[in-house]
């Protein structure tokens, strides 16, 4: 566990889990992917001299909440479990996201634990500010790479959750997931004026002062693909094949099932806002669903 603050720090990890500190007692900002994650935050914890008595997960993806069911298994003091609305609908039934993702009752390879975590009896976030102590912890609506996504700040910190993913990640995977790309472009815009907090930690890249040039580099990348989708649809196709040509052009990975719906949804993400801004259209053509630029 690494205090940034008196009363905020992080344990680091493949996603970096907020913690926020009142004496003895720790509220965690997401949960990691699995049971071995919620291990080393259990270890890290006690490691500490603490107890957990609140969890506070940022959105539905197996990589955040997955170890709320263990930590919730073996942390006694435990009193909630808060996520933000739907978000918390789909940590309870996590079935969702596969579903979701499919459409429909979803085939075995969307089910591993990469989209599904174990269940946990999270709770809608019952206000805007969530008193802990003499503390006030914060959220920050960030919709856009989730349905409704949300960041918490107390104590001049902000978790910052899946809002920014730095350069090496964006290079790696070609393609950031996205569920809405014209809320996600607003909530980075909106990110651009904040106060000056002592850090910002977002789940998937290290801890900063500043966040400014990631802000840039993930609008750009969003800005780069929509110029690929965009050319790509001056001859009509479906997203399925844009998916695949996107992939060949940008280098994606497609190498698995669950990873190629994941690119899927992110490509039609893209087609919906273009649609929305009057830049392309969709019809059918012969049975087939395609989407053409305007
Ligand atoms: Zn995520």
């Amino acid at each position: 566990m690494k205090m940034i603050t008196q009363h905020t720090g992080f344990i680091p990890g493949p996603v970096n889990v907020g913690v926020i500190r009142d004496g003895n007692r720790v509220v965690l900002v997401d949960t990691g992917l699995d049971d071995q994650s919620a291990k080393r935050i259990l270890a890290a914890v006690k490691e500490a001299g603490c107890e957990i008595t609140g969890i506070l997960n940022t959105h539905a993806h197996a990589d955040h909440y997955g170890g709320n069911d263990r930590i919730r298994k073996n942390a006694k003091e435990l009193k909630f479990i808060y996520a933000p609305a739907i978000e918390e609908a789909i940590i309870r039934h996590p079935i969702m996201e596969p579903v979701y993702l499919f459409g429909a009752n979803p085939i075995a390879e969307l089910k591993g634990k990469f989209l599904m975590g174990k269940s946990s009896p999270a709770q809608p976030l019952p206000a805007p500010v969530i008193p802990f102590g003499d503390m006030e912890i914060k959220v920050v609506p960030l919709p856009g790479h989730s349905i409704n996504q949300v960041g918490y700040t107390c104590d001049q910190v902000f978790f910052c959750a899946d809002t920014v993913f730095p350069k090496a990640i964006v290079e790696k995977y070609g393609l950031l997931y996205c569920f809405d790309v014209k809320a996600q472009i607003k909530t980075l815009h909106s990110l651009k004026n904040l106060p000056p907090y002592r850090m910002v930690v977002p789940c998937h890249a290290r801890p900063r002062q500043n966040i400014s040039l990631l802000l840039e580099e993930n609008l750009q990348h969003i800005d780069e693909i929509m110029g690929s989708v965009l050319g790509m649809l001056s001859v009509p196709k479906s997203a399925e094949t844009l998916t695949r040509q996107l992939g060949e052009e940008k280098g994606i990975p497609l190498k698995s099932i669950w990873q190629f719906h994941l690119h899927l949804n992110t490509v039609k993400a893209y087609l919906a806002a273009l649609l929305k801004d009057g830049l392309a259209s969709v019809f059918l053509e012969k049975g087939s669903l395609v989407w053409v630029r305007k």
